[in-house]
């Protein structure tokens, strides 16, 4: 239980990656604030199971990502109930694929408001409590996307660049205060944002789920098999672990070979 007496916080911790992470750093003894969106009664389920399951407080809030002051409030929050925040996990984040001369303003205006801006603002708030204890870890899932391109999606791999480049910029700053900051790299992990993107192709394919998941793993990744979220989980809980106090400002891929390739 290294993490007893630590507060995390992780967004988009309703599905996926998030909720992997949220146990992972709950089976370590964390108490947790949870974020996302879903269903109210479903998300107070997860919230109660949680707690009782890892036997620590769990806690949550509804902010949305794209507003500053969500952010800002949800920060807030996190210190008032649960005490302190010490890991701040910016995980929350959505998909949007097309050509460039066809991608919708709107949408160019949403992935990076999630998953560049809200990063920004999540680190941004979680600093001065992590200060005030003199220990923090800034925890930024990125991915593969943050290191090599794809097409048909700019505002993704811009966004995720761009949190590669902000998580070193806040490891520099922050590196004589006790607080890191890394960033995550997975290559593909099968959560609810991956299962769409493999429905859509099998639809536009005339095929099933089953037929194009191993060309979709294998033409980016030489291992064709998906990390799980229990897997970035791990690699979370090591990042707040002593053994990882001096990695700071790095990319970590996660990735079956992705970027290696
Ligand atoms: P997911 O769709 O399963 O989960 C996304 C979570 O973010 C959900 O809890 C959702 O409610 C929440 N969310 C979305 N918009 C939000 C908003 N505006 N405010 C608050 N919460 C919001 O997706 P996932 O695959 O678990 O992705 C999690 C992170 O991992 C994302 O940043 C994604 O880019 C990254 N990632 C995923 C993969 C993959 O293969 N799945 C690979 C690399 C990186």
């Amino acid at each position: 239980m290294s993490l007893k007496g630590k507060v995390a916080l992780v967004t988009g911790s309703t599905s996926g990656i998030g909720l992997g992470i949220a146990h992972a750093l709950a089976g370590e003894g964390a108490d947790i604030m949870m974020n996302g969106f879903g269903d109210a009664a479903e998300i107070e389920a997860l919230r109660a199971a949680t707690a009782a399951k890892f036997g620590v407080r769990v806690a949550y809030s509804p902010a949305d990502i794209s507003k500053p002051a969500d952010i800002q409030a949800m920060v807030r929050q996190t210190v008032a109930e649960l005490g302190s925040l010490d890991i701040m996990v910016n995980n929350a984040g959505i998909q949007f694929t097309a050509d460039i001369e066809a991608f919708p303003d709107e949408q160019w205006d949403r992935v990076i408001a999630i998953n560049l801006s809200g990063v920004f603002h999540g680190t941004k708030a979680a600093i001065p409590p992590m200060k005030a204890r003199g220990w923090g870890r800034i925890i930024n899932i990125a991915s593969a996307h943050g290191l090599v391109a794809s097409p048909q999606k700019v505002a993704y791999v811009t966004a995720k660049h761009g949190v590669v480049g902000m998580t070193k910029v806040t490891g520099i700053e922050l590196a004589n205060t006790g607080i890191t900051a890394n960033a995550i790299c997975p290559g593909w992990v099968l959560t609810p944002l991956v299962e769409k993107q493999l429905a859509d192709r099998a639809q536009r394919e005339g095929s099933t789920v089953e037929k194009v998941t191993h060309a979709f793993l294998t033409e980016k990744q030489p291992m064709a098999k998906f990390s799980t979220p229990e897997q970035i989980g791990g690699l979370a809980v090591f990042l707040c672990s002593d053994a990882a106090a001096t990695i700071t400002g790095a990319p970590l891929s996660i990735d079956g070979g992705w970027v290696a390739a």
